[in-house]
């Protein structure tokens, strides 16, 4: 039997003090051992952020990738290895800027992996630019007369791409994102898990004084189903007094982007594999051929 110390990390979190990603990482670590998912078993891959430092503070695999880069590495990484699970853990600005195009294609191939993306509407790391998910008419040092972009919804697009898990978590709430979390590592397929994160210094707006009160859970609706797409993309932009989280969109019967490809489907995973060598007369054909 897991429990959270198991994914304890031998570092301290260096993160503000009240920042969300303290009960992100809480979260995350809840539901790993929930799940029962040895640390061994899982890989967590993230970009550049405040919160992709999340893998230093635990004790898991970890993979801290380029800006905008985690989904592409974490797709390699699957389909080298699926028997690993492996979660992406990244800001707003690198998945939603950044990693835009990895994102849009992560969802519409079904990649099996979970896309966390720690929303709070801020570039935090770098003091406080404007990022993807601000609000247009935001004042920052990068736009000082106010942001002219209109946001980015990323559970409007997730959908829109295809992606047949869309959800949203709330820091403030580890237990219910635990829950949320453990349900997109059970999904088969890509996950787009996309956390309401209060950044307490660079987006003071956007604290837990402002969501407190306006979030409410919609497995708690009574005519609620995430198995009907158009209800979920009515819901995704639902944004003011009430803001929706938990799983707007759940599709288990599509099949996932491994499950389609002839290599993968046949036998272990490509690491346990043995490497076929080439004997040198083949590389020479080759070298011929093509040089
Ligand atoms: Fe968290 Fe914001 Fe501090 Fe970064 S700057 S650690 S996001 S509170």
């Amino acid at each position: 039997m897991l429990t959270r110390k198991d994914f304890a990390g031998r570092e301290r979190p260096t993160w503000c003090p009240g920042c969300g990603n303290y009960g992100i990482l809480t979260a995350v670590q809840m539901a790993l051992a929930k799940h029962n998912i040895a640390p061994h078993e899982i890989l967590i891959v993230t970009g550049i952020g405040c919160g992709s430092k999340l893998p230093h503070y635990m004790r898991v695999n970890g993979f801290h990738t380029l800006h905008g880069r985690p989904v592409a590495v974490a797709t390699g990484a699957r389909l080298a290895n699926h028997g690993l699970r492996v979660m992406v853990v990244h800001g707003d600005g690198d998945g939603y800027a950044e990693g835009l195009s990895h994102f849009v294609h992560a969802a519409r191939r079904n990649i099996n992996i979970v896309d966390l993306v720690q929303d709070n509407r801020i570039y935090g790391l770098t003091r406080g630019q404007y990022s993807p998910t601000s609000e247009q008419g935001k004042r920052t040092p990068s736009s000082p007369e106010g942001s002219i972009d209109r946001p980015v919804n990323p559970l409007a697009l997730a959908l829109t791409a295809g992606a047949t898990f869309v959800a949203r978590g709330y820091a403030g709430d580890p237990k219910h994102l635990a829950w949320l979390i453990g349900e997109a590592l059970e999904h088969p397929g890509y996950a787009l898990l996309d956390v309401l994160q209060p950044c307490v210094v660079w987006n003071r707006g956007y604290a837990y004084e402002f969501y407190q009160g306006r979030v409410y859970k919609l497995e708690e609706e009574a005519d609620y189903d995430p198995g009907d797409r158009e209800a979920a993309w009515r819901r995704a932009w639902e944004w003011g007094d009430r803001i929706p989280i938990g799983i707007f969109y759940r599709d288990p019967t599509l099949p996932t982007y491994e499950e389609q490809v002839p290599t993968l489907r046949e036998g272990p995973p490509l690491v346990h594999r043995p490497v076929e060598r080439l004997h040198p007369d083949q590389v020479e054909a080759l070298l011929s051929e093509h040089c």
